[in-house]
């Protein structure tokens, strides 16, 4: 399927620093927008409903996976997360950069429906600066931050799949690499040919 704007998944183990990475692209750059994902889990801290996530109860979810009303969906640490067609579809349609920050099983399914999407995958530098970033979070108990430790070993097992790998050693250049991703996918022939018409057309190459 073809679609006016680019399409960025980004896919990391959690204490990698996707959000944080993905949160600055999008304060950098007012081109590239987020959907908001649908989930079963609770909200967290200062989380609200259509702001962070759509929190929806399993019926809900049900309801919607029936209705065939997500491009993807996944189990992540035990809850399930998926992106709405229609939100998807609506931000492509206005010609948006798309920034979709979803787990790697979510990543693949884009990829298979949406061929042109670019994958990003953030590593850690290290396993110990993983378990450190997990820790200084303080979000989550010793026993849940030990399930994300083995989770990122399957995680990042997928990295290999993906079109572009950062590793967020340090912020600034993590943030560098992604900005140059998205860069480099707006300078390809067809992105080019699509933005810039006119252009193409003033120097009869249409
Ligand atoms: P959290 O609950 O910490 O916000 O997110 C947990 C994981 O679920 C993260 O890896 C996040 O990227 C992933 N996630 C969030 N939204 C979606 C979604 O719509 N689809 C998929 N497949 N994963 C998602």
């Amino acid at each position: 399927m073809d679609y006016p704007g680019n399409l960025f998944v980004v896919a990391a183990p959690s204490g990698a620093g996707k959000s944080s990475l993905v949160k600055a692209l999008m304060e950098l750059d007012s081109h590239v927008q987020p959907t908001v994902s649908h989930t079963t889990r609770a909200p967290r801290g200062q989380e609200k409903h259509g702001r962070e996530y759509f929190f929806a109860s399993a019926q809900e979810f049900d309801a919607m996976v029936l209705a065939d009303a997500f491009v993807e969906w996944a189990h992540v640490h035990g809850q399930r997360y998926g992106t709405s067609k229609k939100m998807i579809e609506d931000r492509m349609a206005q010609g948006a950069d798309v920034v979709l920050e979803i787990d790697y099983q979510g990543a693949l399914q884009i990829k298979k429906m949406y061929a042109n999407a670019v994958l990003i995958f953030i590593l850690p530098p290290s396993w110990e600066e993983l378990r450190s970033r997990l820790e200084r979070r303080g979000e989550d108990a010793p026993e849940i931050i030990e399930l994300r430790l083995q989770n990122a070993a399957v995680e990042m097992a997928q990295a290999k799949e993906f079109d572009f790998v950062i590793i967020n050693e340090v912020f600034d250049r993590a943030l560098f690499d992604l900005k140059a991703v998205v860069h480099a996918q707006r300078l390809k022939y067809h992105v080019q040919r699509r933005a810039r018409p006119d252009t193409f057309q003033a120097l009869k190459m249409a």
